[in-house]
């Protein structure tokens, strides 16, 4: 889904608060009733021109229910509130390209106001199979349609809390910069990911190195549940110190990718352990025609590891840093659901390979923008255009 920024210049102050209005009254509404969103915007002259303006740029949209008319928010417009956000703090001054689809996110690059680039990953749950998911299971009751919006944002807070607690632990991840609703903000890692690499000089080396980030996170309580090609960037880097005649490349895998995090003590943590093992495997034997001589690691092995020299576990620290264990099940439960199963999945249908230009049918209203070629999706080779700067009108 494009992410078309031309429309927040000519947003007014109020327009923006009814679409946070519409924001707050899809948390117990489904379809937001007009009269509620005038009364939450606490607007005296009435919300009818900004819910036009809203409508129109498919920011929200109008649904009808058995008993009243209202309106919703689209996937657009909580994109546009969570830019908001990050301009209002400053963490995100203009949208440049998309350089990935995934199956369930969006990300592009984006810069701060001194022009250094970070990345911005926007999380769409539910956009290929929501329609699948019954609507009657728990963790949808009260929340239906708004679902994918509830779904998206735990995703991001989940993302956003694993990558920082690893930092912090010192593992090779992008800096987590900043969250909003079903989005973060991370550091651009200026790399390739593993998948697009057709050989490298020590796969011997690398591999090792794999294998040992996979039993350090457990170490630290944790298994990455998607550790794979699509998901380590490899970073090259000129090694100053290597004489003539020596490789003078140093490799450096950067994991990213973490919504499907799980603690080692999940009732699956050991299939979804050798998954991660068998990923790494199977890719080196492959692509470098590299096996290595040992079986493991197995998980016995990396169970022992846990807490090991007094180490903090990371499963525990995060749920204790607000995305609690209810979270965690909900999210999990929904990406089950849906078939939400990571990178991994030979099966699973890709955004990165084609670069298939999946237009949400249902949430993407814009129409007529055929001559704006800034936010357009674009494939890796797509020359770099002028980003488009988060400019709002003055009447802010
Ligand atoms: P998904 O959940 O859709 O798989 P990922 O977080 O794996 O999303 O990101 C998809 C792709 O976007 C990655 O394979 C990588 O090419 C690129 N990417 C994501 N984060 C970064 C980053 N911080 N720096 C550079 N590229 C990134
Ligand atoms: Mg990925």
């Amino acid at each position: 889904m494009r992410l078309d920024t031309k429309h927040m210049r000519y947003l007014a102050a109020e327009d923006w608060r009814v679409l946070t209005a519409v924001e707050t009254g899809s948390k117990n509404h489904e379809v937001v009733p007009t009269p509620l969103i005038g009364q939450i915007s606490g607007l005296k002259g009435g919300v009818h021109r900004s819910i036009s303006a809203l409508a129109k740029v498919g920011l929200i949209a109008r649904q009808k229910n058995a008993k009243y008319d209202g309106y919703r928010l689209t996937y657009g417009g909580l994109d546009y509130l969570a830019l908001n956000t990050y301009r209002k703090r400053k963490d995100v001054y203009s949208v440049g390209n998309q350089i990935g689809v995934g199956k369930e996110s969006d990300i592009f690059v984006v810069a701060d106001e001194k022009g250094v680039q970070r990345v911005l990953k926007i999380h769409r749950l539910g956009r290929i199979s929501f329609r699948t998911v019954k609507a009657n299971r728990d963790y949808l009751r009260h929340r239906s349609s708004g679902s994918w919006m509830y779904m998206s944002r735990l995703a991001a807070m989940k993302e956003y809390a694993f990558m920082t607690a690893l930092r912090e632990n010192g593992f090779p991840v992008p800096e987590p910069l900043a969250q909003s609703r079903h989005t973060i903000v991370m550091s651009l890692i200026d790399a390739f990911p593993m998948r697009q690499i057709s050989s490298v000089p020590d796969p011997a080396g690398l591999y090792g190195e794999l294998m040992t980030m996979i039993l350090r996170l457990a170490q630290y309580g944790l298994i990455h549940g998607d550790f794979n090609e699509f998901n380590i960037l490899i970073k090259e880097e000129k090694n100053k110190e290597a004489k003539e005649g020596e490789e003078n490349m140093i490799l450096t895998p950067i994991l990213i990718d973490f919504p499907q995090m799980v603690s080692i003590d999940h009732t699956n943590a050991e299939y979804y352990f050798d998954r991660d093992v068998n990923c790494i495997k199977r890719f080196f034997e492959r692509r470098f025609r590299y096996t290595s001589n040992s079986k493991g690691p197995h998980f016995a092995e990396a169970k022992k590891l846990v807490g090991k020299d007094g180490i903090t576990r990371l499963d525990v620290a995060v749920e204790a840093s607000g995305f609690s264990r209810k979270m965690a099940k909900e999210l999990e439960a929904y990406m089950k659901e849906v078939g939400v199963d990571g990178d991994g999945d030979p099966d699973a249908a890709r955004g990165d390979e084609e670069s298939s230009d999946e237009e949400s049918d249902e949430e993407d209203h814009s129409e007529g923008d055929a001559d704006d070629g800034e936010a357009e999706v674009e494939g890796e080779d797509a020359p770099q255009h002028q980003a488009s700067t988060l400019e709002v009108s003055e009447n802010r």
